[in-house]
């Protein structure tokens, strides 16, 4: 049984020591800053599982999408449903060039895509958890795997770290373990307020027969609204649109469930979903468009005929026959040049509105991230130690920041990673002195 009260002959461990709970993005980076700052530190990194830097590993579909190319740090804030404001600052002291200087001065090279998200050169996530494993090592940082973390009290003169292999003392320690839930409970121990997490980045399950065998469709550019229950203005979000065997998924419907990941959890994932599959055209301007196409193909079937515009490409045939379909009562063998003024408006109605109603969540597993944690009024955001029990810090995911696809959640790990690290060197910099 593992011992919490840490008596000093339990398990040596040299001082000033940093404990790092938690083997991931930010625990890493957090634990290189300080070593790196103040190589006299003792850096022990604790990972529950038996190999670190797991996420990493399978992120951005085994790429990891390591951070953005947005330079702007308001934009690149703009990009976080919570911790916008925090991010600016924060941002201002480690960002997104920072961290592709980081990994560049370590041989790893980044490159953009044209979506602004940047990727090791090799396409592997092995490169970026080989760099940071090897400065670990370089810099004598000792990495514990297979050793949970269970318990965290605060001593007189530092914390005791309660593991399944033994106590450890340390005059600091970084949590970083991600979502993970004992956290929230040992941090609200500390007199901590956390916000409830609710999972983000979640795709929409629709049960609806009009998406029957349109799985695999993408329409390149709509603009989705979802109303939730007690909220007065819909969420709202243009991007690609992907119809999947259980609804929707797609750039659009993922910063939808981001914005919404906390009002949509309080509604059990029920809500209504309204999607322009033409939203950069008006209604007078489809109107328009229809008339002219249907003047141009009046001899053809119209579900062999999607509209085309000059504003966005036309919509794949076997979508356009659905909306024809179900949308406006065409049938297979009606002409362009037969339909009905009723059945023309209801064409437009359900390609600039159509109602869907949502019925539960959906996994995005490319990505997805917790949102809660720590709330942020709770920590010195110049450093991330807690406002209550100096010496403790905390970063990552276990904050109450998380970003949108496209690198964002990654950045947050090395900011406060780093922001965290560099603060405990100080610390123990100024204590030497
Ligand atoms: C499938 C997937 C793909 C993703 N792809 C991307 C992407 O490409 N780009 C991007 O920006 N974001 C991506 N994300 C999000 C990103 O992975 C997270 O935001 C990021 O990993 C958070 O880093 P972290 O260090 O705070 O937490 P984590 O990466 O979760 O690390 C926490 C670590 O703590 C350990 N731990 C937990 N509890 C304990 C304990 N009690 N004792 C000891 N150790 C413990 C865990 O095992 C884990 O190793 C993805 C997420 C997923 C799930």
């Amino acid at each position: 049984m593992p011992n919490h009260s840490c008596p000093p002959s339990q398990k040596h461990v040299p001082s000033p020591t940093l404990v790092v709970v938690g083997g991931g993005a930010a625990g890493f980076f957090g634990a290189l800053a300080a070593k790196q700052h103040h190589p006299e530190l003792a850096v022990v990194i604790l990972e529950a599982t038996a190999r670190p830097l797991g996420k990493v590993k399978i992120s951005g579909g085994g790429r990891c999408n390591v951070t953005n190319a947005c330079r702007d740090h308001r934009d690149f804030a703009a990009h976080y449903p919570r911790g916008q404001k925090a991010l600016i600052g924060m941002l201002a002291r480690f960002d997104a060039a920072d961290t592709v200087a980081w990994f560049e001065q370590r041989r790893v090279r980044l490159k953009t895509e044209a979506d602004g998200r940047l990727f090791p050169d090799t396409d592997d996530s092995q490169t970026i958890i080989d760099c940071l494993l090897a400065e670990a090592k370089r810099l004598g940082i000792t990495v514990h795997t297979n050793t949970k973390v269970t318990r965290l009290t605060k001593t007189t003169d530092g914390f005791c770290v309660a593991t399944n292999h033994g106590p450890f003392n340390a005059s600091a320690v970084l949590l970083a373990c991600g979502a993970h839930r004992p956290a929230y409970d040992w941090l609200s121990a500390l007199g901590h307020a956390m916000v409830p997490p609710v999972p983000s980045l979640f795709t929409f399950v629709v049960n609806d027969p009009r998406l029957a065998g349109l799985a695999g469709i993408s329409v390149p550019d709509a603009m989705v609204s979802v109303v939730v229950a007690d909220q007065k203005q819909p969420l709202k979000a243009e991007g690609p649109l992907l119809i999947t065997h259980w609804g929707f998924s797609g750039p659009a419907v993922l910063k939808c469930s981001a914005w919404g990941a906390r009002s949509l959890h309080q509604t059990h994932y029920k809500a209504q979903l309204t999607v322009d599959m033409v939203p950069r055209l008006g209604f007078g301007e489809v109107e328009a468009a229809m008339a002219e196409h249907r003047q141009t193909h009046e001899k053809g079937l119209v579900i062999n005929y999607p509209l085309q515009t000059t504003a966005h490409p036309p919509l794949a045939k076997r979508l356009w026959a659905a909306l024809c379909r179900h949308g406006a009562g065409i049938t297979e063998t009606q002409r362009w040049g037969t339909l009905s003024k009723k059945q023309t408006t209801r064409l437009i109605e359900t390609l600039k509105r159509s109602q869907w109603q949502i019925d539960g969540k959906g996994v995005f597993k490319e990505e997805f991230v917790t949102a809660g944690g720590t709330a942020l009024a709770e920590l010195d955001l110049a450093t991330m130690e807690s406002r209550h029990v100096p010496g403790l810090y905390v970063a990552g995911e276990l904050i109450d920041v998380d970003g949108l696809t496209g690198g964002f959640n990654f950045q947050n790990a090395w900011t406060t990673g780093y922001l965290a690290g560099t603060a405990i060197a100080n610390r123990f910099e100024k204590e030497k002195r």
